[in-house]
């Protein structure tokens, strides 16, 4: 399974809900969470493989068996906005300091349809914000600052140059 890379249209797409009858779900949530340990990240989101869907993984330590499988997502933030570090494996070597809600009440399905909900904060709700934006077709250097979407705009035409959509 490989991970398209920014400016893949797939990217900027809102994804669809996923039909649980939908045959190889569980390969595919398998899959992203072995490409997303083989590039050390500690999130994947399906559009990032290519699949437009609104099903991501979370694994706060990078770990397989870490790894949460959130499909269909809802989200509701609270808290204050805190500023984080992000990269994205979608924009390798890009990284930024990033500000969102520090807190995250996430209701989802697991694989097998299971509902389940979860409140959490620090990293693993960053995270969660950051996976579930990809669903929504928004890219992180949309949520940087004015200086620093500057400060990477050689850095966009690069991957812009090398990764043309096709
Ligand atoms: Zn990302």
């Amino acid at each position: 399974m490989e991970i398209v890379y920014y400016p893949a249209p797939v990217l900027t797409r809102r994804a669809t809900a996923v039909d649980f009858g939908r045959k190889g779900l569980r390969r595919l949530a398998e899959g992203m969470v072995e490409a997303m340990c083989a590039a050390h990240g500690v999130g994947l989101a399906a559009p990032q493989v290519g699949e437009s869907l609104r099903l991501f993984i979370a694994s706060e330590t990078g770990e397989p068996k870490d790894a949460l499988v959130c499909v269909n997502p809802q989200i509701t933030v609270s808290g204050s906005p805190v500023e984080m570090e992000e990269g994205c494996l979608s924009l390798p070597g890009i990284r930024a300091m990033i500000t969102r809600p520090s807190h995250v009440r996430l209701e989802a399905f697991d694989v097998a349809g299971e509902p389940f909900c979860l409140e959490t904060e620090g990293l693993l709700a960053r995270i969660i914000l950051h996976e579930y934006d990809h669903l929504e077709g928004v890219l992180f250097f949309h949520r940087m600052t004015p200086a620093d979407q500057m400060r990477i705009r050689g850095d966009l035409r690069a991957f812009e140059e090398q990764f043309q959509p096709r």
